[in-house]
Order: structure tokens, then C-alpha cells, then sequence
């Protein structure tokens, strides 16, 4: 059997949990790495094999973001979500989705619940992000209001259900904690995309620990080698734009590597000058100290 049928059995409906009763778990793969590397060589020929193996290749495929050989492998996961993370995960128009259906069926009885350490705060740097915690009494309170709220919306939409009013109707008022489970498919061109945007910093944290999950509890296993790639050149990759580029080359120039502030001032973009706020100056630096090319 190889590692890939291994992996495959292994993991095939092993629950993989996520926040308080939220889960991932694969139902199904089809591919491998070799499958990836097969449909590669259909393209470029034989007189690949005898300049690259296996993992050579594929990471020359994903490098040079030749991404069709990846499309031949797909992943068939099922998954329990609160609303509002799968709100977000349904973006992602590449899938083949089927879901609980609440107009058929009882919602599931079950809401993402928040520990009262893991309030937390809106940030102020980045509009849509968190930066910090609530203090423990803030969070104790916020806690049990959470808890109240969400045993009142479920008596409520119980109480409907009871009294005979349809559950397409009953459902409305349900919290976006509420849990919902789907089946979700995808190739893994389009997995490793969704992976890139929800497994990084700026995904909201819930989202991001299915998305982790996925990628290092079961497609790594499946997919090793082009998980391997994945993450060197997707995911712990960055791009440097021209302007970056070119603010490297001046500042290399001018001798002022590691840089200032004041250094990234004067030799970065000049549409960058003078500004208080500008928010592609700051991902510059970012990338910059990163790289250790500034001094904080
Ligand atoms: C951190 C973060 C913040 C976000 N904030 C917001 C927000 O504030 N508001 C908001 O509305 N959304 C937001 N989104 C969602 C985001 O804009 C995308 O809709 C989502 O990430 C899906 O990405 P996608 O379209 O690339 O991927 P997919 O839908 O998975 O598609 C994969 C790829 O297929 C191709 N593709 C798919 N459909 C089409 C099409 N119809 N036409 C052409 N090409 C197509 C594209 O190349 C696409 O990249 C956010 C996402 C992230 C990760």
C-alpha cells in the first residue's frame, strides 16, 4: 500500500475537532503526489523524467504557479461550522458543496461558545482585525451574556418549531454561532487557494483553525511533497512589488540597509512620501523586517 493509501485510510473520518463543537474530518481523497507528477509529465513529455524527480518537479510546478497537474488530486472533506466562519468559507466559488438543510431538518443544537479569556478586542491598526484580549472580569460578563443570549434564541426557536410554525420560518432568529455541517469538495489547485488566504495572519482566527487543520493534518499526510511546496512558495512566501524593489535598490544604493524609518522615507516610493497613514509603506517595512533589512 503506499503512504497515500495509508494516510487515506488513516484518516478517512477521523474527527479532527475545532473550537467548542466544530469538526473537520476527510471522507474521502482521490490522488497523490505521483498522480500530480503523472498528469505533469503528460504535458512537458518524457524528456522531463530524466532532468528532475518526482519532488523536483512538482515544485518547479508550483513555483512557477503551473497549476493544473494540481487540479488531478481532490479532497472531500465534512465539516461542522459555526454560521459566521462559513460565511466566509463559502467565498470560495471552487468547491462542490452540499449542506444541513434547515428547512428539511431541526437545526443542529449547537452554538460556538467563547471562553471568557478569548474575547477579543477590535484593533485599531487594521479596521477588520482583533489585537488583544478583554480583561477577565470584562470577559467573564461578556461570557455570560453570550450564554443567555444563545439558550434564549434556541427556546425561542424551539418554542416555534413546537407550536407548528415551519422551520424554513422557525430558523430566523437563530444566532450565527449556530453550528452547520456540509460536505465540501475541492481539487486541491483550488484547496491550496483557499488555504493561502485562510491559513494567513489577516484570516479571523476561527476560520483560520479549520483551515490549519486541513493543511497539516490532512493534506500534508495526503499530499506531502506538494504540501511541502505549497508552503515555500505560497504560503511562507512573499512577493516584492516593484516599488518594494525598487526601495531596496535605493536604500542598498545609499548604503542604508539595515534601514530607519526615516531611510524607508526618503528612499521609499515617492507616492509613499509625506503620507501619516499609508498602508502599502507599512507591508513594505513589514517585508523588510522580515527579511532583516530594518532596523526597529
Ligand atoms: C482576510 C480576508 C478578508 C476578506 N474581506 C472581505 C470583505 O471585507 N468583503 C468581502 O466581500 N469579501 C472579503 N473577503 C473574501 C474575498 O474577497 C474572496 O471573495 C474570497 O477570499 C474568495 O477568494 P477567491 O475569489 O480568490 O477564491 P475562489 O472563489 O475560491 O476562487 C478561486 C479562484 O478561481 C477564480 N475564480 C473563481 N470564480 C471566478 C469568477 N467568477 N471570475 C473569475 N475568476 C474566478 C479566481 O482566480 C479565484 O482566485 C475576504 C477574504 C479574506 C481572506
Amino acid at each position: 500500500m503506499s503512504s497515500n493509501q495509508e494516510a487515506l485510510e488513516r484518516l478517512r473520518w477521523k474527527k479532527f475537532p475545532v473550537l467548542n463543537e466544530g469538526f473537520v474530518c476527510l471522507v474521502d481523497a482521490m490522488g497523490s503526489d505521483d498522480a500530480i507528477v503523472q498528469a505533469a509529465r503528460v504535458s512537458y513529455g518524457a524528456g522531463t523524467k530524466s532532468v528532475s524527480d518526482d519532488r523536483t518537479l512538482l515544485r518547479y510546478l508550483m513555483r512557477h504557479r503551473h497549476s493544473t497537474p494540481f487540479e488531478m488530486a481532490e479532497v472531500k472533506l465534512m465539516i461542522q461550522i459555526p454560521m459566521d466562519a462559513w460565511r466566509q468559507w463559502v467565498r470560495h466559488r471552487t468547491a462542490s458543496i452540499n449542506e444541513y438543510s434547515t428547512r428539511y431538518s431541526v437545526a443542529i443544537d449547537a452554538a460556538q461558545t467563547t471562553d471568557p479569556s478569548a474575547w477579543r478586542l477590535q484593533a485599531t491598526s487594521n479596521r477588520q482585525g482583533s489585537d488583544g484580549f478583554a480583561d477577565a472580569s470584562l470577559g467573564a460578563e461578556l461570557t455570560a451574556s453570550e450564554t443567555a443570549f444563545q439558550e434564549s434564541a434556541r427556546a425561542l426557536y424551539e418554542k416555534r418549531v413546537e407550536l407548528g410554525v415551519a422551520r424554513e420560518q422557525a430558523r430566523k432568529d437563530l444566532p450565527l454561532s449556530t453550528y452547520t455541517r456540509a460536505y465540501w469538495k475541492c481539487d486541491l489547485r483550488n484547496l491550496f487557494h483557499f488555504l493561502s488566504l485562510r491559513m494567513e495572519k489577516h484570516a479571523q482566527l476561527e476560520i483560520r483553525e479549520y483551515a490549519t487543520i486541513i493543511g497539516e493534518e490532512i493534506v500534508k499526510p495526503l499530499f506531502p511533497n506538494a504540501y511541502e511546496a505549497f508552503v515555500d512558495y505560497e504560503l511562507g512566501a512573499a512577493t516584492l512589488s516593484r516599488l518594494e524593489q525598487e526601495t531596496i535598490a535605493r536604500l542598498a544604493a545609499v548604503g542604508k540597509i539595515p534601514a530607519s524609518l526615516a531611510d524607508v522615507e526618503e528612499c521609499g516610493d515617492p507616492s509613499w512620501r509625506g503620507l501619516t497613514r499609508c498602508r502599502e509603506r507599512d507591508e513594505a517595512i513589514e517585508k523588510l523586517v522580515k527579511l532583516g533589512l530594518f532596523k526597529e
